[in-house]
């Protein structure tokens, strides 16, 4: 039994897929205008018996894919998460356009989840956004920020402002790098306020396109003042999660 798991997000589009309890194959692609046609570019080649489909664009999907679930992207990430990282029982993934927070219960099962998806401040758009201002690629900026002695704060929390904001000051002569450290906090800062909503519980894994932004994460720790656990490639936990959800359906059918 191969199971597929695809994730709609609104940056990028990603795959899985399982057969047992083994990964076989994971691609990802940015999402682009044509969300349909990365999907099945991503498909191409790759045989499976059952999918599940979860993120942003789920429903492209339902009804054009014979036996297609759908699943809420909270629930696709709390599976991944809890196969990927048996331990887990707090997660934090950051996308493109929302973060989230899951708490789940002693054996894996979601119990609690908080979700910003209504403002981009402290989701993977504002460090995109804030890279570009300061005329850096993404690695540039992640790279700026992890090397500052000192940081610059950012006050304001909605991104056009922020954005202003960060303009004004290279124009004043503040120094890109603490800019860069000083927008990563903001992040760090928000996501820790999520966090302590839950509440926090260990181990806390982190996961999500934003978790592969290693100072981002080594700020969250220093916030939350807990160990952040990161797998090797924490952008396919959702995808991961829908080709469980297969296997499981698989199962009980
Ligand atoms: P979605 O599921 O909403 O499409 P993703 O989980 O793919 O979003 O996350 C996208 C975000 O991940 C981007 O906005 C970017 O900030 C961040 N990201 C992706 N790759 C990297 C990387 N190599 N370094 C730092 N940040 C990254």
């Amino acid at each position: 039994m191969r199971a597929a798991g695809l994730d709609v997000g609104s940056t990028t589009v990603k795959i899985a897929i399982l057969e047992g309890d083994e990964i076989k194959t994971t691609r990802v692609a940015p999402t682009g205008y044509d969300p349909m046609g990365v999907c099945n570019e991503l498909l191409e080649g790759l045989s499976y018996d059952r999918m599940t489909v979860t993120g942003y664009g789920r429903h492209l999907l339902s009804g054009k894919i014979p036996d297609c679930e759908v699943v809420t992207e909270i629930r696709a990430v709390a599976m991944g998460a809890a196969w990927m990282h048996p331990a887990c029982r707090t997660i934090l993934d950051i996308g493109g356009q929302d973060a989230k927070v899951i708490s789940l219960d002693s054996r894996g099962r979601l119990s609690k989840f908080q979700m910003n998806d209504k403002c981009a401040a402290g989701t993977g758009r504002f460090l995109d956004v804030m890279a570009v201002a300061l005329g850096y690629t993404l690695s540039e900026f992640v790279d700026a920020a992890g090397t500052a002695q000192t940081s610059s704060k950012i006050n304001s929390m909605c991104t056009v402002f922020a954005e202003s904001e960060v303009i004004s000051e290279v124009a004043r002569g503040t120094p890109r790098e603490e800019l860069s450290l000083g927008i990563h906090r903001s992040v760090a800062e928000r996501s820790a306020a999520m966090l302590r909503r839950i509440p926090l519980e260990d181990d806390l894994l982190f996961c999500g396109g934003g978790a592969r932004n290693s100072c981002l994460a080594a700020l969250i720790e220093e916030h939350t003042e807990h160990r952040v656990h990161r797998l090797p490639d924490p952008q396919v936990v959702a995808a991961v999660g829908c080709a469980r959800h297969a296997l499981k359906m698989s199962s009980n059918s």
